[in-house]
């Protein structure tokens, strides 16, 4: 037997079920049924008693008897059924699938141990399906027996729980001539880790919990490290052969905007993250960067700046949004802040006008456009470049994986990408998720700003948060009211914001109110946005398209109505859209008298911090790191036993471990690091189906 031989030779399971276990679980050799591992263990020592089975959801094992066995015909369907006396009570046995043979072999009146998991109905116990075993075989079985992921499918077929454990047992019996280490001595040392031998028999059949605990971390431990040697075996293969324009100069388009036209100071942060972006372009090998930073740190400027340092080396830029709205702001910033230069800077959207259009591809193609600002529009195919030398992306997580790598091929020489972020992700996804990308991080906002104030307020405070909303109003200000927007229904929706209006419209007669919502044209939205921008409206009313990147500074209010509709990262989104100038801001969170227990808890972390990367950590305990990818990009992070939410520790000590091995010996040629090399080759070279991620 070795690793991979086909499970139909393993002793017990022969051609028909290795067919069944194959096609309900994808097991199709040995080494897939190792790594079959146990969902949790029932604790054999632990007898239960029938009079005290409130409260238990675990699978469970009771000591007693047999006394009656009888068959019970409902309609159509048979069961068999069996009551279960201990000392303390009796309760019924379930059988709703089996055999002649099942019925006739029940051991009636001795003593036995039954396993399984309770049922309550009516407040009637039952175990429906139960284990059997006549007699407790003497103590030299492990006191953990491994409980397996399991289906009906699977049970009916008889590959139960008894099933897979007797298979698994007959397996690590060969555990010696299966398992090889896969680590050097130095790192067992180290670590401390059980052998790797010791730690599949372990995860199967513990010892004891301290050995099951040791063995799971090592695997663990695994998971991730070989997962961060992939992707850092990938980054250096890339940084010795992705070759990208250098750009070496720093020269009179940057030195003339930051000396005269920068209009404050730039923060540290801003300040290193622009060094770091400096140093990857000088070099001669494609920039493949991401810069995350909260809403308000300021990624424009930094992107502003980078595009400056393309120019003085001769290469356009483009920058790209994920929305009209938020390309068109753009454009306006970029376009103000360069507006005493003689920079060319033009903007393409989906609404451009045809002749727009062919002024825009003309100069991109002849080299006169410096500086291309749009949407998606800018990645289709008529759009060239004389010669693009570096591709912004804001708000990343919008453009999809091919979007971005329709970019590489706008240029002979890939351009640099930047990738840009306002969404913090949690530290242990980014070092996991984007250990392929180089990142920096803008964590420091401009001096000045005032945190935003955030409180919760529910229905009955309504008049009060009006109230509140039209002092702002007299001092000023202007006030965001925020409806939320579930796809399934937009009628609903709709509906909603209408009403919303109308309301707001009757509480606020003496203002002007506007509306914004993902239904308008682009033009609509232009008129509404300009509206309330140039403050001819003191109100504007909206469904989430003002998420991303609206920039009203004078707007200091913003009302989220139900909220608790609302993920965490999308009201920390909204957030941003106020506490841009410098008043002091608020956000109030409307929301209705009851909430589920997950709805307080974003709403307390966004009433009690405005850290974008600690609400983050929050959002993926409450949804899981898959959820926080979105979609498209979820099943990059299906770790088997790995846990993002709880391991950041063994994905920190990892990455380290990972960093150090491959700077002393980034070939794994030294004698200690073939273990490695040649175990990774053997299990991961070639499967990670996310390879390039921009
Ligand atoms: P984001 O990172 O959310 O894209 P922006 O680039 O839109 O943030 O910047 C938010 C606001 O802060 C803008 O009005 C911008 O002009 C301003 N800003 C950026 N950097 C600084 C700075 N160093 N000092 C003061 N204000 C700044
Ligand atoms: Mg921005």
């Amino acid at each position: 037997m070795n690793l991979e031989t086909s499970i139909e030779y393993v002793k017990g399971i022969g051609p028909e079920k290795a067919k069944v276990i194959k096609n309900v679980l994808g097991i199709s050799n040995v080494e897939d049924l190792l790594n079959f591992f146990p969902l949790r263990y029932l604790d054999k020592s632990k007898v239960h008693k029938v009079s005290q089975l409130y409260d238990v959801t675990t699978d469970i094992q009771l000591k007693g008897r047999i006394t009656n066995v009888q068959e019970i015909q409902t309609g159509k369907i048979k069961r068999l059924s069996a009551k279960f006396n201990d000392d303390t009570g009796s309760m019924d046995l379930v059988w709703f699938q089996y055999s002649k043979w099942l019925k006739e072999q029940l051991p009636i009146n001795q003593e036995i141990f039954i396993f399984g998991k309770i049922n309550v109905f009516n407040n009637q116990y039952s175990m429906p399906h139960p284990e059997i075993e006549v007699e407790e075989k003497k103590d030299t079985e492990n006191r953990l027996r491994p409980i397996y992921p399991s289906s009906e499918k699977l049970t009916k077929r008889g590959l139960g729980q008894r099933f897979f454990q007797t298979v698994l047992r007959n397996i690590c019996k060969e555990i010696p001539n299966l398992i090889q280490e896969n680590f050097p001595d130095y790192m067992r040392k180290s670590f401390q880790f059980l052998s790797r031998q010791h730690t599949y028999l372990n995860i199967h059949f513990p010892k004891d919990m301290e050995h099951f605990d040791k063995a799971n971390y090592r695997l663990k431990f695994e998971e991730s490290f070989f997962f961060q040697l992939g992707y850092a075996l990938k980054k250096l293969h890339h940084k010795s052969h992705t070759i990208g324009n250098p750009f070496p100069v720093v020269g009179d388009y940057f030195n003339d905007f930051y000396e005269n036209h920068l209009p404050f100071e730039l923060t540290g942060a801003q300040k290193r993250v622009l060094k770091e972006i400096r140093l990857d372009m000088k070099r001669p090998i494609q920039m493949n960067r991401l810069l995350q930073g909260d809403v308000g740190s300021g990624k424009t400027m930094v992107a502003l700046l980078t595009m400056l340092i393309a120019m003085d080396n001769s290469f356009q830029s483009c920058i790209m949004a994920p929305t009209e709205i938020l390309a068109q702001q753009h454009y306006n910033g970029i376009k103000e802040l360069l507006e005493n230069t003689n920079i060319n800077v033009k903007l393409l959207t989906g609404s451009t006008k045809v002749s727009a259009r062919r002024i825009i591809h003309e100069e991109l193609e002849n080299g006169q456009l410096s500086i291309l600002v749009g949407t998606h529009a800018v990645l289709e195919d008529k759009v060239k470049f004389k010669n693009l030398g570096l591709a912004i992306i804001d708000e990343q997580h919008r453009f999809g994986v091919a979007q971005r790598a329709k970019l590489w091929a706008k240029n002979k020489i890939p351009p640099h990408i930047l990738v840009m972020t306002a969404t913090p992700i949690p530290r242990t996804l980014a070092m996991s998720f984007y250990s392929d990308l180089d990142v920096s991080v803008i964590d420091e906002m401009p001096v000045g700003r005032k945190p935003i104030i955030t409180a919760h307020r529910r229905e009955k405070d309504r008049a009060y948060v009006y109230n509140f909303c039209r002092e702002e109003i007299q001092k000023g200000r202007q006030v965001y009211f925020v409806y939320p927007l579930i796809e399934e229904s937009e009628t609903l929706d709709y509906k909603n914001l209408m009403t919303g209006l109308e309301n707001v419209m009757d509480n606020f007669t003496h203002y002007n109110v506007t509306m914004l919502h993902g239904k308008m044209k682009p033009s609509e939205k232009d008129d509404a946005m300009n509206y309330f921008a140039s403050g001819k409206a003191e109100i504007m009313v909206a469904t989430t398209v003002i998420e991303v990147g609206v920039n009203v500074p004078n707007a200091s209010v913003m009302v989220i109505e139900s909220s608790e509709r609302f993920g965490l990262s999308q009201l920390h989104q909204l957030r941003g859209r106020v506490g841009r100038g410098a008043e002091q801001s608020y956000c109030i969170l409307m929301t209705s008298d009851k909430l589920s227990k997950e709805s307080r808890t974003r709403i307390r972390t966004m009433t009690e911090t405005n850290d974008g990367f600690k609400i983050s950590e929050v959002d993926m305990q409450l949804r899981g790191p898959g959820d926080i990818l979105g979609t498209q990009q979820s099943g990059i992070v299906d770790f088997k036993r790995l846990d993002l939410v709880n391991d950041g520790a063994i994905i920190k000590t990892t990455k380290k471990t990972v960093e150090k091995i491959l700077e002393n010996d980034p070939l794994l040629t030294k004698t200690d690091h073939q273990i490695i090399k040649n175990y990774y080759l053997r299990n991961y070279k070639g499967k990670n189906k996310w390879s390039k991620i921009s």
